[in-house]
């Protein structure tokens, strides 16, 4: 997908940090890190947002989760970790590739919201 930054990182155009790739998702540190481990994991193929995600699609889906735990274990939080998606403006969006963030490291404050 053109002018997708998430796009062009996955074709190597933007460098990232990768932590993972396999010919489904991708999975790389985020920039601006919010937790001593941040990453991003993301479907290769294009969608949106969680609203993107159909019966067509939803596949990827089930493979990222499969993968999350495998990340986890090699980034050793085996403490706890979160997993967290924004879907669109309002949870503060910024990236409209479908990504999962992963986040730990260190005790997570409790605020949902
Ligand atoms: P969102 O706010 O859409 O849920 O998450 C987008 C995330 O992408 C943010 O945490 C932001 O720091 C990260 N991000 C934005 N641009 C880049 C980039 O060029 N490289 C990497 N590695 N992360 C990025
Ligand atoms: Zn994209």
């Amino acid at each position: 997908m053109e002018n997708c930054l998430f796009c062009k990182i996955i074709a190597g155009d933007i460098p990232s940090a990768k932590v993972w790739e396999d010919d489904l998702c991708y999975a790389f540190r985020d920039i601006a890190p919010q937790a001593p481990t941040h990453i991003l994991v993301v479907p290769k193929a294009h969608i949106d947002s969680v609203n993107g995600i159909t019966v067509e699609n939803s596949a990827v889906v089930a493979h990222i989760f499969e993968v999350i735990p495998q990340i986890a274990k090699a980034e050793n939080l085996e403490g706890g970790y979160r997993v967290v998606s924004n879907c669109g403006a309002d949870a503060g969006q910024t990236v409209f590739h479908l990504h999962f963030h992963i986040l730990g490291g260190k005790k997570l404050a409790l605020e949902m919201a």
